[in-house]
This record gives structure tokens, C-alpha cells and sequence, in this order.
């Protein structure tokens, strides 16, 4: 069993290989913007455990709020990532290590190892680039603003 707070794995809980763990957390515990993660985050890791270095692959999931470039209604989207780092033991921290590198170091003793930075990158790393809610959008009128995915536009007829 490994053991969390927030994002924390306990060294000394991981076995030697491979271990598999899942989590739910809420946007806001990784200090994600909650006006486009409304939706628990579902985090998958796997940690392979090597003497020496441990690498831990994580996967995200959950739902993303956005507002459409085109109609500007809200609209969800799956969405997905996933993030790989590696922490190699040293007796010293690396030059210039900080958090969300995907090299960091872990001294001897060290007794657990804070992944909130790289699961709140890998959120942020599944932002579309296009903010639509379908691809075929139709947008807005640009007279009466009425909705063409839905109404029909009374300029065109009239
Ligand atoms: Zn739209
Ligand atoms: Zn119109």
C-alpha cells in the first residue's frame, strides 16, 4: 500500500519492480483552475522501483469545462495525459533541480517523494488547443447573436 497526502508516495511502502496505484483527487487539492476542472481527477501511476532509481509513470483523467471559441457555451470534453519522471538517489540534490523536472533526485533517509507538481502538469498539459464544442461549430450570427447550432437565424430569412 502506498500512502498519499495529496500527491505523496512513501518510499518505503514500494516494493521492488513494479507497483500500480490509483487515486481520486479533487481539482482544487492540485491547485488546478476549478473553472475548467470541475470534475475529480482520476490519477493512475505506475512506479517501477530499481535500486537506486525509481520511475513513476502517471496517467490522468477526467473531464475538462471549457467555453467554445465560436458559440460561447460551455462544454465538456474528455481528456487525457500522461507524464513520466524519474527520481535517481543521490547524496545531494541535482544542480538546478525543481519541482515538475522529469529528472529529480532522492537523498538516502528520504522518506517520501512529492509528485503534486507533475500531476497538476500533466492536467495542464491536456488543454485543447482548439476551444470548441464540436468541430462543425456553427457559432453565433454576427447581427442578432442568435445560436446557429440551434435556432434558426431570422436575418437569413428575412
Ligand atoms: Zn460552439
Ligand atoms: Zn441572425
Amino acid at each position: 500500500m502506498l500512502y498519499f497526502k495529496i500527491m505523496k508516495i512513501r518510499i518505503e511502502n514500494l516494493r521492488d519492480g513494479s507497483n500500480h496505484w490509483e487515486e481520486t483527487v479533487a481539482p482544487d487539492e492540485l491547485e488546478l483552475d476549478t473553472n475548467s476542472f470541475k470534475e475529480m481527477v482520476k490519477v493512475e501511476l505506475d512506479i517501477e522501483k530499481r535500486s537506486g532509481k525509481i520511475t513513476i509513470s502517471i496517467s490522468v483523467s477526467s473531464n475538462g469545462s471549457y467555453i467554445c471559441d465560436r458559440c460561447g457555451e460551455e462544454f465538456s470534453k474528455k481528456i487525457s495525459d500522461k507524464y513520466l519522471v524519474v527520481f535517481i538517489k543521490r547524496e545531494s540534490p541535482l544542480p538546478e533541480e525543481a519541482p515538475g523536472d522529469d529528472l529529480r533526485s532522492y537523498q538516502p533517509g528520504q522518506r517520501e517523494l512529492d509528485i503534486t507538481t507533475d500531476v497538476r502538469d500533466a492536467m495542464l498539459l491536456t488543454m485543447p488547443l482548439k476551444m470548441l464544442c464540436k468541430d462543425d461549430c456553427k457559432g453565433l450570427c454576427s447581427k442578432c447573436g442568435a445560436n446557429l447550432n440551434y435556432d434558426e437565424c431570422i436575418c437569413k430569412t428575412g
